[in-house]
């Protein structure tokens, strides 16, 4: 079984002040999470772009990793506003988000734009979480589990030996994200369940059960835990509740 992962997402949110307050006050939390004796949670926090080189000297040494919310597809040139994967990794980066709803929905990202953000995301040695996820049109007309195979294989026949050993996916209904309304326990493992057999079918059992399957969609302390125990859940993708450092450690002790 993977090791639990929790990442906050904190999108375009926070000052300076505010995110450097958070963040040290999430090392010194984590700290004693550690202290308690457990250290079965590996925790990320991916900040607005232009904060991370500042907190990536915050971090260093602590148990929080650091990741992106989005990077180009690109190496580097003329791509005016974009941010690419060696530059995250050159600040300090671990991770990087790649297919939110809200770039595929509000960006126009397509599958196979998310599938080469993916690759170029492992060629600059930064470890990409793929989200993927259902509108609530598409679940009530009983489209859900296709939507998410379209969305997996788009990256998944991109992948080789190697890179398919190192996946991290994360399912987030669309209907559930930054609306309080989160998925059942039940409703998040049915689909938690079909992606690892897909991955199973697509690459093999020893990818499937290497994959790290994060839950995302208002997560909150006090449903992290039902969430997590679920049997295909490995930990969380969190937004809203990732600002409050009190709530999120509370989340991330939930995935312990
Ligand atoms: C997200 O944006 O990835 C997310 C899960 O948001 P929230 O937790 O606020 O629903």
């Amino acid at each position: 079984m993977a090791r639990s992962l929790v990442v906050g997402n904190w999108k375009m949110n926070g000052s300076g002040e505010t995110n450097r307050a958070l963040v040290d006050f999430l090392v010194s939390g984590l700290d004693s999470i550690k202290a308690d004796g457990t250290q079965g949670v590996e925790v990320a926090i991916c900040p607005p772009f232009v904060y991370l080189s500042g907190l990536a000297e915050r971090v260093a040494g602590s148990g929080l990793a650091l990741g992106a919310q989005n990077l180009s597809h690109a190496d580097s040139g003329a791509f005016t506003g974009e941010v690419s994967g060696h530059m995250l990794k050159d600040v300090g980066c671990q991770y990087v988000i790649v297919g939110h709803s809200e770039r595929r929905h509000d960006y126009a990202e397509t599958s196979e734009l998310v599938a080469s953000k993916y690759l170029q995301a492992l060629k600059c040695g930064l470890q990409p979480i793929l989200c993927v996820g259902e509108t609530l049109e598409q679940r009530e007309s009983g489209k859900t589990l296709d939507i998410i195979a379209e969305q997996i294989e788009a990256v998944v026949s991109l992948l080789n030996d190697q890179t398919s050993q190192m996946l991290i996916i994360a399912y987030e209904p669309v209907w559930a994200i930054g609306t309080g309304r989160t998925a059942s326990p039940e409703q998040a493992q049915e689909v938690h369940a079909f992606i690892r057999n897909k991955i199973a079918t697509l690459l093999g059992e020893l990818a499937a059960r290497k994959m790290k399957l994060l839950y995302g969609g208002s997560v909150k302390s006090s449903n992290a835990a039902s969430l997590f125990q679920q049997a295909d859940i490995d930990g969380g993708l969190v937004g809203g509740a990732s600002l409050d450092g009190e709530e999120f450690l509370n989340i991330c002790r939930a995935a312990l």
